[in-house]
């Protein structure tokens, strides 16, 4: 008899986008001429940069020729791109990265699902509230929990991220092995600080544990001050892996690519204590597992890396940051308390006492926009909208000019 992993039956079934999109269509059906403007979905909506589709371009063409043609590639990503990574990415901000420690992949989503199965099944695991789901959810998966009971799995170290504590989690009373960190973060749009991220450094070292630290956003950071990786913090390379993505760094959301860096240093440990590299253990199972990125994917992601590429890149996130700036603006003077927004594509507003949910409606009702609930992303978003700067200008004013009248 073929059985099932049990574990999926404990899962919550995510309702929040097709919830979403059910009050929408209800909205729409019953209000057919208004346009709604949607500032819910954290997906970019411009086109990829000239020289990104250059650099795809050149890939295609010579996979058109016998003499250039690729099969088959390293499934840790060409040489060319990963050197390209680890001097841009990496060696600038004076952190020493190998090209070897970095894994080229389809995107940080798969990367930060798949990672916790190099973990043993009753690691402690810390992650925050509210949070990008997938880290919750795979280790749920995996069975490192118990039940859902009063909104939350047994078994996880919940880190509440409130405004109290400017959304950046407490250490953990309890031990944690295995703690998923992410800034500039989604949903709250907030940021740490280099002493910030020490302290959990710090931690890990001491309790022998080990930092997932997903940086997808890093690129919306201008705060020259703050992190743009966790290995600017000296010790990070013995307990941190990060994962990098070119979806909002570059428009890769449809086309796929990113990177996960594990450092040779960092090491696992078996029952006796006895030490076990990361990085030999993510790639067997790397190998094992992936076949690769497209080679012309990777050559677009390089193309990320020319002179004309980074400017290129460059105009497209001030473009969405400067739709940050409209919608910050807008929900200041209307006396919202906001976070985030300033290095960060997502604005995370307080509703003042309004349930995220009603928030939402709200919106749609009187001024026909759609954002996302925080209750979506855990307890502790019950009391919170995201709204997100992926979309044109002229959404955005138009956005802001309706919620000025609706509230
Ligand atoms: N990590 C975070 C925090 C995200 O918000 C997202 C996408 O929204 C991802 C990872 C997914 O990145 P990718 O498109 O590279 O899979």
């Amino acid at each position: 008899m073929i059985r099932a992993n049990e574990n999926y039956s404990k899962l919550q079934a995510s309702y929040l986008f097709s919830d979403i999109a059910k009050r929408v269509n209800e909205y729409q059906k019953n209000h057919p001429d208004e346009k709604v403007i949607r500032l819910g979905i954290g997906d970019v909506t411009m086109a990829l940069a000239p020289a990104v589709i250059k650099g795809f371009h050149e890939g295609v063409d010579e996979m058109a020729n016998d003499a250039s043609f690729r099969g088959y590639g390293p499934e840790q990503g060409y040489a060319f791109l990963r050197e390209l990574i680890a001097d841009n990415d990496f060696k600038t901000r004076g952190a020493d990265i190998d090209p070897d420690e970095i894994f080229v992949s389809d995107g940080a989503k798969c990367d930060s699902a798949n990672f916790q199965e190099l973990f043993a099944k009753d690691v402690k695991v810390a992650i925050p509230d509210p949070v990008y789901p997938v880290y919750l959810d795979t280790n749920v998966m995996a069975g490192r929990t118990g039940r859902f009971e009063d909104g939350r799995y047994q078994g996880v170290v919940y880190m509440d991220c409130l405004k109290e504590n400017g959304f950046l989690p407490a250490l953990p009373k309890e031990d944690a092995d295995l703690i998923y960190l992410c800034f500039p973060n989604n949903p709250t749009g907030t940021t740490a600080t280099k002493e910030q991220l020490k302290t959990w450094v710090d931690y890990a070292r001491e309790k022998k544990a080990l930092i997932l630290f997903d940086a997808a956003y890093e690129s919306f950071i201008r705060d020259e001050t703050l992190p743009r990786t966790i290995y600017e913090i000296r010790g990070a390379k013995e307990v941190a892996v990060e994962f990098r993505s070119f979806s909002k760094t570059a428009g890769f959301t449809g086309t796929r690519c990113g990177f996960t860096v594990v450092p040779k240093e960092c090491m696992i440990y078996d029952a006796n204590g006895g030490k076990i590299s990361l990085h030999a253990m993510w790639n067997r199972r790397h190998t094992t597992k992936f076949n690769g990125v497209s080679y012309p994917v990777q050559k677009a992601a390089a193309a990320v890396y020319s002179t004309e590429g980074q400017a290129q890149i460059k105009e497209q996130i001030d473009y969405y940051l400067n739709n940050a700036a409209l919608i910050r603006n807008t929900v200041e003077s209307l006396g919202f308390e906001y976070y985030g927004g300033d290095n960060s594509p997502y604005i995370w507003i307080d509703g003042d006492g309004r349930d995220s949910w009603a928030f939402f409606d709200m919106l749609l009702n009187k001024a026909s926009l759609v954002c996302t609930p925080g209750a979506g992303f855990g307890k502790c978003g019950t009391d919170y909208i995201r709204i997100s700067a992926f979309n044109s200008l002229e959404n955005v004013t138009e956005a802001m000019d309706r919620l000025k009248t609706a509230v």
